[in-house]
């Protein structure tokens, strides 16, 4: 995530801000050009989101009762009858915000449903409180069980399942790497090939799979080749998990920078850290190689990691990136980049 000032005071204000703390100047997300926007006069101003009380969204659009850019890709959510499960549906939509946001940094497209019925993104974000919910992805449709906007309930999860991290944003980043994967690396390209060199075949039987692991659980030496359990279980899994580090990775790099955030050690061997242009998204040519952005990353990570633990808090990131990892993340940039330099031209 980048930094944003207020136009009026030059006061750092954030992403989720509606209103300037230091001087109360107006403010609002434009989608368009990814920027924070100072209402400059305090009467008129573009209109809000129609999701701006529900979801409390901060978007500004075009014409009053539009839905923003995020908001319009969400067709099913809560009915407005059930206030608690819209507390955690504005949840949801806030970690999702975040999600398109980085989406557009890295100049991936993000086609809607509504205008690509065959293969445009959406997501369903549904109350599990009478009828089970399965948080996934099918054919560009992403769904999420709004159970997982509940901290107690997450934690609870998180803990039976055995995992060191779970988060809203770290769900909607692994489903929308499963509906890239097709994007990135078509069937019948190189690229699918070089995919499943590196992360296996993932035409391999999923019913099959899913079993074996829910019966046997990971190989004990699953950490030598994968970024988390989980992702031993199918190819197209070790795909989504790849592909959503590299997202944690990315924009928690983009955050360091935009702070002004360096550390300087330890090893692996320092390097002095690139400047902010380095890490700047676009354009797309000055961006660092994952093999450099990762060696600014992992001394971060450590410093980050002692900073939570000074808190008494949880490690920030709780992961171990091993060679075979860190060549699975480079592909997914690569290809990233592929996609974006397309998008771009
Ligand atoms: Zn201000
Ligand atoms: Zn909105
Ligand atoms: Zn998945």
């Amino acid at each position: 995530m980048r930094t944003f000032a207020c136009a009026r005071c030059d006061q750092l204000v954030f992403f989720e801000n509606t209103e300037c703390l230091s001087c109360g100047a107006g403010l609002g997300f434009r989608w368009a050009d990814r920027e924070l926007i100072t209402l400059t006069d305090e009467f008129v101003g573009p209109p809000r989101c129609a999701n701006a009380e529900v979801a409390n969204c901060n978007a500004f659009v075009d014409a009053e009762g539009e839905l923003c850019a995020s908001c319009v890709l969400t067709t099913t959510r809560p009915a407005d009858a059930q206030p608690e499960e819209l507390e955690k549906f504005a949840r949801a939509e806030a970690a999702k915000r975040r999600l398109l946001f980085e989406l557009g940094e890295l100049g991936l497209p993000v086609p809607s449903r509504r205008e690509d019925p065959e293969g445009g993104l959406a997501f369903d974000l549904l109350s599990s409180r009478k009828a089970p919910v399965t948080t996934g992805h099918a054919d560009g449709l992403i769904t999420l069980d709004l159970a997982e906007s509940d901290p107690a309930h997450r934690e609870q999860m998180r803990v039976q399942m055995g995992e060191p991290y779970r988060t809203l944003l770290g769900h909607f980043r692994h489903e929308v790497g499963h509906f890239y994967f097709p994007l990135l690396a078509p069937e019948g390209s190189p690229e699918v090939d070089r995919c499943r060199a590196l992360f296996g075949d993932d035409r391999e039987d999923y019913g099959a799979a899913m079993d074996r692991h829910y019966a046997e659980g990971a190989p004990e030496d699953w950490a030598e080749r994968h970024v988390s359990a989980y992702a031993t279980m199918h190819p197209y899994e070790d795909w989504a998990e790849t592909f959503a580090h590299y997202l944690h990775i990315r924009d928690t790099a983009q955050t360091a920078v935009s702070y002004g955030v360096r550390v300087a050690g330890p090893s692996p061997p320092r390097r002095v850290a690139a400047d902010a242009a380095a890490l700047d998204f676009v354009p797309l040519e000055r961006r660092q190689s994952m093999r450099e952005l990762l060696a600014d990353w992992i001394p971060l990570t450590y410093a980050l990691n002692a900073l939570n633990r000074s808190m008494g808090a949880d490690d920030l990131y709780p992961f171990v990136l091993p060679e075979p990892v860190v060549e699975k993340l480079e592909l997914v940039d690569e290809l990233v980049l592929a996609k974006a330099g397309a998008a771009a031209a």
